[in-house]
């Protein structure tokens, strides 16, 4: 076609299909959006670079999506808006924005592995979303593919004739035409009024070193041209755009941005804070125009505190503003203790968010950090004297094949899990062909479950996979906060409080981690010239409320007791009187060790241990 005819074209709405690629992670999302790049001819195949949308370093290396990349493609007579989603729970409402900004989603699902918990979450969210669902079996290049047995599970999951799911191999591309041709044919063109006000979704944002604030929009109504002025109905702002355009893999200016149409603004913002994905950008003032629906404002549930080991903190406290600036989730307040030093407190959505964020501050800005172990956000409240937690509690769905059921339950239900549901996928309920072993015999099962997010945050994913021999897939999303019947455990070190120690945990465990706590405190502290005692109370003070409103709740009651008995003076008397060197290596490594300790009252404890004691 004429780049003229293209033109001509891009001004019809009904020439225009917007979609995304929901999949589980490695199911070949990004593999497929390059083959899609390259069919299209939006970039030649000598040029393209495995997981061309995949734009950050860590993405490529990690083989995750972090980052949503849209792009643009030319495809028969049509427009093709691909936007890729980030799979991952932590990133639910961006993935959910995403969705808001489209008409269809491609479920991508791996011949060899199935539906994966992923795959579920993703697909209630596009139901949700109302959009026309295509489902595709990827990798039938593989030997282990296991198309027929997919196509069942897909088609019964979605309640649709099997002829209805195609199959591909992103890899060789065989079949992906087909898919192409099933979005155009398949997915509805937008709906919108071009003489209505502008109402433009942002879905993402980025910035921008050169022309700041970049927003990510889909046109629900109305025109925006380069030079408008723009408001964002929910912050109230006010900026003079300068650019608009579309994605051509880079962005590519354009005169004006049309009902329909998925594109980019240079907003003219100093600050991403302005620009809040979910947010409504509209050129009339927010009494006249109404907002798109589902603007939130996403809030952390996991935090840690990040502390660099050997830098100045001010270094880490740039490199934390620098990556903000593009990543509005994450939230970070400085936290200076008297025994600890300077560090930061971080806000994340989840794990998988934290590490992202761990990792690119160690390679971007060359720091070496430790991190604590990672705690839910709870909400506290001081009801006649006690304190009353609140703790956000999740939706949790795991697949697994069933032969693992009774161990999985058992995980669940040791987690404070409250079962829902059971749910079979497909029906090869006692087949007589042995299929892999994620099918196997006796088929696949879903169990829907409530639970606590503290109880899966730190290892519930890697318990669950050695459960399952690694078949088991979960995954998570928030349902709120939930008034939880949970203590604060403190811990007393010679006689002193020392906060950063203290931990929440149910009451019914209270007594099992306390005395988990203190038999760690006695293994890691080191021996002083003093007999320490070591002793975990409950019930006493909140850190986080009022201290002199907090007096009135007493002190804590001691659950567990541990003495860490007076180093020897002469430390060295008991080695063996011959070995010069093993001696001198022993008095060396106490000169050392003196430098990096924390004073904790009358306590000294090497960084090291301190660290570690956080970690557990
Ligand atoms: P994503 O996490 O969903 O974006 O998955 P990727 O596109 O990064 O693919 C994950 C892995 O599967 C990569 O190693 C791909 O090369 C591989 N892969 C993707 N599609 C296919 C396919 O059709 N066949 C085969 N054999 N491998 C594939
Ligand atoms: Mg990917």
């Amino acid at each position: 076609m004429s780049l003229e005819n293209i033109r001509k074209l891009n001004g019809q709405i009904s020439q225009i299909r917007n979609f995304v690629i929901i999949a589980h992670i490695d199911h070949g999302k990004s593999t497929l959006a390059d083959r899609m790049l390259e069919i299209t001819g939006t970039i030649s195949k000598d040029k393209i670079k495995p997981q061309m949308l995949d734009t950050m370093d860590l993405e490529r290396e990690r083989g995750i999506t972090i980052k949503l990349q849209p792009v643009t493609m030319n495809y028969r007579d049509y427009i093709l808006n691909l936007i890729d989603t980030p799979g991952h729970v932590d990133f639910s409402y961006e993935v959910s924005r995403s969705l808001a900004a489209v008409e269809g989603a491609i479920l991508l699902v791996d011949a060899s592995k199935g539906i994966q918990a992923q795959t579920l979450a993703n697909l209630h969210v596009a139901q949700v979303h109302n959009l026309v669902v295509i489902p595709v079996i990827n990798k039938i290049d593989l030997l282990g593919a296991q198309v027929v047995e997919t196509r069942k599970e897909l088609a019964e999951l979605l309640e649709i004739d099997e002829n209805q799911v195609l199959t591909c191999s992103a890899k060789t591309g065989e079949n992906v035409e087909n898919i192409l041709n099933a979005i155009v044919e398949r997915v509805p063109a937008p709906k919108g009024e071009e003489s209505n006000r502008l109402k433009a979704l942002i879905f993402d944002s980025v910035f921008d070193d050169f022309r700041g604030a970049i927003a990510y929009v889909r046109v629900f109504a109305g025109t925006l041209r380069g030079a408008d002025k723009i408001q964002f109905l929910a912050t109230k702002k006010i900026e003079a755009a300068s650019e608009v355009g579309e994605f051509k893999l880079k962005y590519s200016p354009k005169e004006i941005l049309k009902v329909g149409e998925i594109g980019y603004i240079v907003t003219g913002a100093k600050d991403i804070s302005e620009i809040k994905v979910g947010d409504t950008i509209s050129t009339d003032s927010p009494e006249t125009v109404s907002p798109i629906a589902g603007f939130k404002i996403p809030s952390p549930f996991v935090y840690a505190s990040f502390y660099t080991q050997g830098d100045d903190p001010s270094i880490l406290r740039k490199a934390l503003e620098k990556l903000s600036l593009n990543d509005s989730s994450l939230v970070f307040a400085a936290e200076s203790s008297q025994s600890f030093g300077q560090g930061f407190k971080c806000g994340f959505l989840g794990l998988l968010h934290m590490e992202i964020v761990k990792e690119r501050l160690e390679r971007e800005y060359n720091l070496d950090l430790i991190i604590t172990q990672p705690q839910v956000a709870y909400k506290t409240e001081v009801i006649n004297g006690h304190i009353e937690y609140q703790e956000p509690w999740v939706n949790l769905e795991i697949i697994t094949p069933n032969e693992y059921l009774g161990p999985v339950m058992e995980l669940a239900q040791g987690r404070r899990a409250i079962y829902s549901d059971t749910k079979y996928l497909g029906d090869n309920h006692g087949r007589a062909r042995p299929l892999t072993p994620e099918r196997s015999d006796g088929g696949r099962v879903i169990l829907e479950y409530e639970a606590p997010l503290a109880e899966i945050i730190v290892d519930f994913y890697d318990k669950l996979k050695s459960v399952s021999s690694g078949y088991a897939s979960q995954s998570y999303e928030m349902i709120g906060y939930r008034q939880s019947d949970l203590v604060k455990l403190d811990a007393v070190i010679a006689g002193d409080l020392v906060e950063e120690f203290s931990r929440v945990v149910p009451r019914s465990r209270a007594q099992v981690e306390a005395k988990k706590l203190a038999l760690i405190f006695k293994e890691l502290i080191p021996k002083q010239l003093f007999e320490v005692s070591v002793q975990i109370a409950v019930g006493g003070p909140s850190t986080s409320l009022d201290k002199a409103r907090d007096k009135s709740l007493g002190t804590g009651k001691i659950l567990a007791r541990e003495n860490i008995s007076a180093l020897r003076k002469d430390v060295t008397a008991k080695l063996y009187g011959g070995d010069v060197t093993r001696k001198n290596k022993l008095l060396k490594k106490q000169a050392a060790g003196k430098k990096k300790m924390k004073k904790i009252g009358k306590v000294d404890i090497p960084d090291k241990v301190f660290m570690e004691i956080l970690k557990r």
